[in-house]
């Protein structure tokens, strides 16, 4: 068998390492010169800069964390973290993250009109039908109100109603009333949660992560795949034949390679944001991430990523990353690093246009039709952008595991 994987992401190392692993022949194609795709770094004055995000590595699913672990040397080579986030209203209120177990530190008619909400939560029968009616029905009107409404509305921008609940898989704490009033009482930091730690590279962020990963492997950089045929039974990926293609790459590109009938325009027709991720000297904070609602910030959040590793930082400085949801120009960058209060520097910014899929309520029933269809002809989706699903390394390496499993173990 000979495997083609289009996309040197963390989903194409993934699957690309498993096949190996199991003795398949396996070629990957990557259209950049390096490996990564979203996780990708770069060093600007000597601090690493990630292009998108901060990305941190945890899991709930043990197979995964086995597999992360046959790469990487846990004790020598990564830290383990306690999150430690905060969501910032203004200079004078701070709150720990998440905000439901704090509620103590609102004042006082906000703290009495959530307690009233808890107790109207406890007394509703009523299921949500979408991300705002689940968020109100969790959480209660004030804190909607006050974060999860103009937090969610910067990163999405759009109608939370819109917003299907089969998003919320995973991503989301579900604290119930009992567990926030405990956790209100006993002011429970957030270290105290599970899943409230990552494991992180000493050094290298997540260049390191994708750079391991990649070492093993047939990776021919520099290549765009813009072709797929089956030719008499024989699959072509740019001419060369393969037995199965694993396409990893954004599923928009793929009804230019391979004709996909009806689903061509269903496929055109998905939504995704970009983000600007904007590179920053900042002033010295004990945070991993800062959330920003307030609407004077177009940023959604920082991302401190020189609290990640030290190493991170050039001597004496600390940086991180500023979040915006699309393009915004340099000037508008300038204009609203003035507005934040840790006093970001800017260093050097990187505009992706697609970073958060979007899915409606048709999406996943569409997607698994056409998986369904393509695997017919040897071709599998695999990754955030194959797959549009807004999934983390984690899921993206655990979606390879199952790949293998389902389809390709003999
Ligand atoms: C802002 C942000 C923060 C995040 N933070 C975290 C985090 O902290 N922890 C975490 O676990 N996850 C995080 N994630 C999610 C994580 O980035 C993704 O789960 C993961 O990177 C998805 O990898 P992928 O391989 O599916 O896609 P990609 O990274 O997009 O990889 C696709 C690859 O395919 C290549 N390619 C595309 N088309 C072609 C073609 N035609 N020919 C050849 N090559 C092609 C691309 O160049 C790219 O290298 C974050 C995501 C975002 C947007």
């Amino acid at each position: 068998m000979k495997y083609i994987v289009v996309g040197a992401g963390m989903s194409g190392l993934a699957i690309a390492n498993i096949l190996q692993s199991h003795g398949e022949e396996v070629v990957v194609f990557e259209k950049d010169s390096r490996p990564g795709g979203m996780v990708k770094c770069d060093v600007v004055n000597g601090s690493l800069f990630h292009r998108t995000g901060g990305h941190v590595f945890n899991t709930k699913r043990q197979d995964v964390m086995n597999w992360f672990w046959n790469y990487f040397d846990r004790e020598n080579e990564f830290t383990k973290t306690i999150r430690n986030s905060a969501v910032v209203f203004n200079d004078k209120l701070v709150v720990p993250y998440p905000i439901e177990n704090h509620a103590y530190y609102f004042d006082v008619d906000t703290q009495k009109a959530f307690i009233a909400d808890l107790l109207r939560i406890t007394k509703s029968t009523s299921a949500p039908h979408n991300f705002e009616e689940f968020l109100k029905g969790r959480f209660g009107e004030t804190l909607y109100k006050l974060y999860f409404h103009p937090y969610n509305y910067k990163v999405w921008r759009r109608d939370l109603t819109k917003v299907p609940l089969s998003w919320l898989e995973g991503k989301l704490p579900m604290p119930s009333v009992e567990e926030m009033i405990f956790n209100n009482m006993n002011h429970i930091e957030e270290h105290q949660f599970v899943h409230s730690s990552f494991y992180y590279a000493k050094r290298g962020g997540s260049q390191f992560l994708a750079d391991r990963l990649a070492e093993n492997l047939t990776i021919k950089y520099n290549t765009t795949i813009d072709k797929i045929d089956k030719i008499n039974g024989i699959l072509l990926v740019n001419g060369e034949k393969c037995n199965r293609v694993i396409f990893c790459g954004n599923i928009k590109s793929l009804p230019k390679m391979y004709a996909l009938g009806a689903f061509e325009k269903q496929i055109e027709d998905l939504e995704a944001h970009g983000t600007t991720s904007v590179f920053c000297e900042i002033d010295n904070n004990p945070y991993s991430w800062v959330y920003l609602p307030n609407r004077i910030h177009e940023s959604h959040r920082i991302i401190c990523t020189g609290n990640f590793s030290e190493t991170n930082n050039a001597d004496g400085k600390m940086t991180a990353t500023v979040e915006f949801t699309d393009y915004i120009s340099k000037e508008d960058i300038i204009d609203n690093l003035n507005k934040i209060s840790f006093h970001p520097k800017y260093l050097a910014h990187n505009f992706e246009k697609y970073t958060y899929p979007i899915q409606d309520n048709n999406t996943r029933n569409m997607i698994s039709n056409l998986k369904d269809i393509l695997a017919r002809d040897g071709i599998y989706l695999l990754g955030r952008f194959a797959e549009w699903e807004y999934c983390n390394m984690d899921v993206a390496i655990g979606s390879a595991i199952d790949l293998y499993k389902n389809e390709f173990y003999k």
